[in-house]
């Protein structure tokens, strides 16, 4: 194993190891607390895992549509309620199975979808008839100031150069434009746990190449010039007590050992989180 890469937000070469599987390690920076994976997985290696990351039978999909229905219904509500710029066109990144889309479509929005994994985007195309993009977002050519939101559930944390791709979604967005990232935040939970939470593998490794936490996904969305940061759980904002906050966290670790216990994926329903921010 070589040396770690300098933490992509502060630069930083001082980590502690804080998750183990097989060739991977998750890192935390010492001095911002992004936690990233080590080594990272190559670019083709990723495309080769993902190529089959969706399920295609029909029963695995009504189980995913039912699993992430209550996040797409809060997902658009946020959308409705903090969108700025008074315009309906919306880009979904790592649109999945379309289901982000059919909700604001049904909302009277204008939709278009990225999808790079197979599975997902002809279902997309063929059960809504949706425009799907096939290219990681980073090398697609799209004009600037085009959207009045771009989303991203459950795809920051698999991303090889967040960085890139948040600057690639300012770019696209009109000013005042609205981002919406709904990401799991797997690292709290892992503290709790301790040795038990490597037989569980929380990070869905080596899927995660980072897990993010309020601070840090702040920090980037700062970074690649977005302002207006909040961040909420599962539609509340975070619970100022401690007793709250750590009673949340509790819940979210049950509703994450349920998931992982019952073969669940990607989904962390308790404790996962919404951040918006607006392109200035
Ligand atoms: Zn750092």
């Amino acid at each position: 194993m070589g040396k770690p890469n300098p933490c992509i937000l502060c630069n930083t070469l001082e980590f502690r190891p804080v998750h183990r599987k097989d060739q991977w390690q998750y890192l935390c920076c010492r001095n911002c607390q992004l936690v990233s994976i080590h080594p990272r997985p190559t670019v083709q290696m990723l495309m080769e895992y993902y190529r089959d990351y969706l399920p295609d039978r029909p029963a695995d999909i009504s189980k995913w549509e039912a699993m992430i229905q209550p996040v797409v219904a809060n997902s658009a509500d946020m959308i409705v309620s903090r969108s700025r710029t008074g315009g309906k066109k919306m880009l979904d990144v790592g649109c999945g199975y379309g289901f982000l889309l059919n909700e604001m479509q049904s909302r009277g929005w204008d939709v278009k979808g990225l999808e790079v994994s197979k599975t997902g985007r002809d279902y997309t195309r063929s059960k809504w008839n949706f425009q799907v993009y096939s290219h990681p977002l980073e090398t697609l050519e799209l004009p600037e100031n085009t959207f009045d939101v771009v989303t991203l559930l459950y795809v920051i944390e698999h991303v090889f150069d967040p960085l890139k791709l948040l600057l690639k979604i300012n770019r696209i967005l009109k000013p005042g434009g609205l981002v919406l990232l709904r990401w799991p935040h797997t690292t709290p939970v892992v503290r709790i746990l301790g040795p038990l939470s490597s037989k569980l593998d929380l990070y869905h490794t080596p899927y995660h190449l980072y897990d993010f936490s309020p601070k840090t996904i702040e920090r980037i969305l700062f970074k690649t010039g977005f302002e207006s940061v909040e961040t909420l759980i599962g539609g509340h904002t975070l619970p100022s007590d401690r007793l709250n906050r750590w009673s949340s966290r509790i819940f979210g670790h049950l509703a994450q050992l349920l998931f992982s216990l019952l073969g669940g994926k990607v989904l962390l329903p308790g404790v996962s989180k919404t951040t918006t921010a607006l392109k200035p």
